[in-house]
């Protein structure tokens, strides 16, 4: 088997990193950064966000893994204590997998040139960077709303317990194919009205955003900050591909979520 590990790269991630990969080529798995069957994450949440980017292209034959060097993460579960186990699991035990949903962002332009698909692992947002944002939501074809305010943020089900969850959006159980919008701050008076709740829309239903004013606009997927000038519009819906993340014990979403935000 073929292994990465992608170091959040601070000294305590880097050590753990070599010890991991120490552990792994003793047990004759081979180091492959171009083509791994899995990617073990040493870092945070946002160190496994970098490896889901970086091998994006490859999500069928890659399964992810991570361990948190800081606090509990929702995607890195591991502790440093438990590195050895963790490397016995992986090395002698067919893993287990789960795979949860994803969000393809299609953004298409005014000038017709090509159009730019993405995958995000937590969400999208588009956000207003002067004044505020006026887009149509258009859902499943139909205008539902004219948005204006700070911004929108779309998440995946595992994504909810993200900036989804500061924005009073649901949790949402990854086993559901779906995706959630949730507005950040709307204008809302006589003049101007959305719906104010954050909406969840199952598989096949698409949502479109589509710039109203001249306003120029950030567009994010996950932890990456687009570039894009000319925007005619931003396509979400729920992706044909899954994440595969690699399972080793049970460690239930609802116990995940109780233990980052109640108590263990
Ligand atoms: P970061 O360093 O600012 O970390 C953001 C925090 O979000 C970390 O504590 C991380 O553990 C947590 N997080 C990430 N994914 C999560 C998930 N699926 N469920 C629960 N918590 C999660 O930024 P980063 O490490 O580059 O991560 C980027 C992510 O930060 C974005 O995808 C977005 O979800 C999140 N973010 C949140 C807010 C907010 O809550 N107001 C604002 C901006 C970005």
């Amino acid at each position: 088997m073929r292994f990465a590990i992608q170091s959040k790269g601070d000294e305590t991630s880097n050590q753990i990193q070599e010890q991991i990969k120490r552990y792994l080529t003793g047990f004759e798995l081979v180091y492959d950064e171009e083509e791994p069957d899995i990617v073990i994450s040493v870092g945070g949440d946002g160190t496994l966000l970098y490896a889901f980017q970086r091998y994006v292209h490859r999500l069928d034959e890659t399964a992810f893994v991570g361990v948190h060097t800081g606090h509990l993460g929702f995607y890195a579960d591991w502790t440093p204590e438990e590195v050895e186990k963790l490397v016995i699991h992986i090395a002698k035990t067919p893993f287990h997998i789960v795979d949860y949903p994803l969000l393809e962002v299609t953004v298409r332009f005014n000038d017709d040139k090509k159009e730019k698909r993405y995958l995000a692992l937590n969400e999208c947002t588009v956000k207003s960077m002067e004044g505020s944002l006026v887009m149509d939501v258009v859902i499943k074809g139909e205008t539902f709303e004219t948005f204006r305010g700070d911004g929108l943020c779309i998440s995946t089900p595992s994504g909810s317990t993200a900036y989804n969850k500061a924005l009073s959006g649901a949790i949402i159980h990854p086993s559901l194919p779906s995706i959630q919008l949730a507005e950040m701050a709307s204008i809302n008076n006589r003049v101007f009205r959305t719906v104010g709740s954050p909406l969840i829309l199952p598989q096949h239903h698409t949502c479109m955003l589509r710039p109203v004013n001249d306003v120029n606009f950030d567009v994010t997927i996950d932890h990456l900050f687009l570039v894009h000038k000319d925007v005619k519009s931003i396509q979400c819906r729920v992706a044909h591909e899954k994440v595969r993340f690699a399972r080793f014990r049970p460690f239930p979403f609802w116990k995940r979520v109780k233990e980052s935000f109640i108590s263990d």
